[in-house]
């Protein structure tokens, strides 16, 4: 029982708990605000979302933090093609953020800094890592000398040697080892810059990290989670600073997720196939792209094609139908007191078996595609108890059936809402009409508002206990 993750630093899955009573610190790596977000950063930002509030439903008070990195060359690369100014650049594409992520039922953080806004603390975090020895300088730049901090490597297992050997990377100027690592950089002429004891410039990426998760959650975090492309060197780097700085461990546990590709390709740039979270939200609903995230363990690699995303859409629809059957019942026993039963057959229980099968799942180091076929299970089930045929109906089936809905709306927000709760209104309206209309034989207008229904696409079925709707393509 209890909660296990699987935990990069040791490479084991582990029981989780925070370091403290019921809180956890927990920080993900943000966006770099140059572009519209992509469907690899939606699945960092869902799944962690998701962990959030499986987390907060346990009881626990989750202090989240996910940051914005607002000054980077990215940024500065998109700001001279455009013409415009990197804060510019930056601003709107946070802006744009809010929108996608809103979208995707991205709940906010509880905080989302920026690291343009924090430059006096990474200031001092530098500071602070100069004054112990772990620093030097080339023409003008702050490096992190990692070979000060033997523990270099431990997260991502690779070795220095093994470093030196390895291709080098950027050779910019002469680092004392190629693992070395940008703190703080000069500024170029017409770059943004900022004051600091080492002349005009700005911050490293990963040195705002570590800064912004500190000031934030303190030393020590519970979870530090991102892309499992930020192993090396974002993540490594950013216990080498911290843990040089703090001489404390820097996150207990840190969660990496797989990569994404998509058609069996590697999305990027060259290939043209980046999907962004915008097109595909004009496609698919919400819930479906939540889904399809899901659909896959979170350390494994996940194939984004049609099929997939499709798939997910027909587990959308199929929640629609046991909502609207659901609804339906509710009403029928309101209508017609004689119809309600008790709960003979231990349906509840029942419910209650697939509610701990989600949770189990969910549990077992973030389970999802499990919790999502426990979830399955109980949709069919449901949508046996819940036929017209049966007669009677308890309500406490019925409450236990809301409950659980709701749980795994609250963990994973994957229960259709919005337009889609406005347009089954309207649905109901015209069927409530139509039964008004049989009830005094006006078949003409019966027929009328029949046909109105299918013009939206759904079609009628007449049911002893009144009439039901389906959406017309899940009729075959
Ligand atoms: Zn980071």
């Amino acid at each position: 029982m209890g909660i296990t993750l699987f935990n990069t630093l040791t490479q084991k899955k582990e029981h989780f708990l925070p370091q403290e009573d019921e809180v956890i610190r927990f920080y993900v790596c943000g966006p770099t605000v140059y572009d519209l977000i992509h469907i690899g950063n939606a699945r960092v930002f869902v799944l962690f979302d998701a962990l959030r509030r499986f987390l907060e439903w346990m009881g626990f008070r989750v202090v989240f933090v996910q940051n914005f990195t607002d000054v980077d060359d990215k940024i500065l690369k998109r700001a001279q093609e455009e013409g415009k100014h990197p804060q510019e650049i930056a601003e709107y594409y946070i802006e744009q953020y809010w929108i996608d992520a809103g979208r995707l039922k991205v709940k906010k953080a509880s905080f989302h800094p920026r690291a343009t806004e924090h430059v006096p603390e990474i200031i001092a975090l530098i500071r602070r890592l100069e004054e112990k020895g772990f620093t030097y300088a080339v023409e003008g730049d702050i490096l992190f000398d990692v070979s000060r901090f033997p523990e270099y490597g431990k997260l991502s297992r690779k070795n220095l040697a093994e470093l030196e050997e390895g291709a080098r990377v950027e050779v910019r100027y002469k680092k004392r080892n190629p693992a070395d690592f940008v703190l703080w950089k000069q500024a170029k002429p017409g770059e943004p810059f900022w004051e600091s004891p080492w002349g005009k410039g700005r911050p490293g990426w990963h040195i705002e990290c570590s800064a912004m998760a500190m000031k934030y959650l303190g030393e020590t975090l519970d979870i530090h989670a991102g892309g499992v492309d930020l192993i090396f060197p974002h993540h490594e780097n950013e216990i080498a600073q911290s843990e040089a700085a703090s001489g404390r461990p820097f996150a207990r546990f840190f969660l990496h997720n797989g990569y994404i590709n998509i058609n069996q390709e590697k999305m990027s740039k060259s290939l043209g196939n980046i999907l962004t979270v915008r097109s595909l939200c004009d496609t698919y609903p919400p819930e479906a792209l939540r889904i399809a995230l899901f659909s896959t363990h979170y350390r494994n690699p996940i194939n984004i094609d049609p099929q997939l995303l499709d798939s997910a859409k027909n587990y959308t629809e199929r929640i629609k139908n046991l909502l609207r059957a659901l609804s339906f019942i509710e009403r029928k026993i309101e209508e017609h007191p004689q119809r309600v039963g008790r709960d003979e057959g231990e349906e509840e229980g029942e419910i209650m078996k697939f509610k701990g099968l989600f949770i189990q799942a969910l549990e077992d180091d973030f389970n999802t595609p499990q919790a999502l076929a426990a979830f399955s299970e109980f949709v069919r089930y449901a949508n046996i108890y819940l036929l017209p045929a049966r007669g009677r109906w308890a309500r406490q089936v019925l409450q236990a059936m809301r409950e659980f809905l709701s749980m795994v709306e609250d963990i994973l927000g994957i229960i259709p809402e919005g337009s889609w709760q406005e347009e089954e209104e309207a649905i109901l309206h015209l069927v409530e009409e139509r039964e008004r209309a049989r009830r005094v034989k006006d078949w003409s207008k019966a027929d009328a508002l029949r046909e109105e229904v299918k013009k939206r696409g759904y079609l009628l079925e007449d049911t002893p206990l009144g009439t039901r709707w389906y959406r017309a393509e899940e009729e075959g």
